[in-house]
């Protein structure tokens, strides 16, 4: 149980917390980093799947080695390459599994 100690306003921000997994949705997928979310004009991908996208070194090395890194990418190059439709749900799915796992 929280509590208070002082009045707090509409809007006024009193818990930031990182999610366990996100991923970046469909209408955003090229226009921003699968890292840091934020949106560029240019991103690369990753090297191994060709799916997912980064803006910086730093961002691709935050996220290989948070999950990516793990099975994650080969995975869903394995999947991309069956024609797998809806990556991103498949994306969401393999992030769940292997965080319950690592
Ligand atoms: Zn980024
Ligand atoms: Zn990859």
């Amino acid at each position: 149980m929280l509590i208070a100690k002082k009045d707090y306003e509409p809007g006024d921000v009193i818990l930031t917390e990182e999610p366990l997994i996100y991923i970046l949705g469909s209408d955003q997928r090229g226009q921003r980093c699968d890292s840091c979310l934020k949106e560029f004009d240019s991103l690369e991908a990753c090297s191994g799947c060709q799916f997912v996208q980064y803006c910086s070194k730093e961002c691709k090395g935050k996220d290989c080695e948070a999950h990516h890194k793990y099975d994650e990418c080969k995975v869903l190059k394995d999947v991309m390459n069956q024609g797998i439709p809806y990556l991103e749900s498949v994306l969401l799915l393999i992030r769940v599994y292997l965080t319950a796992n690592v």
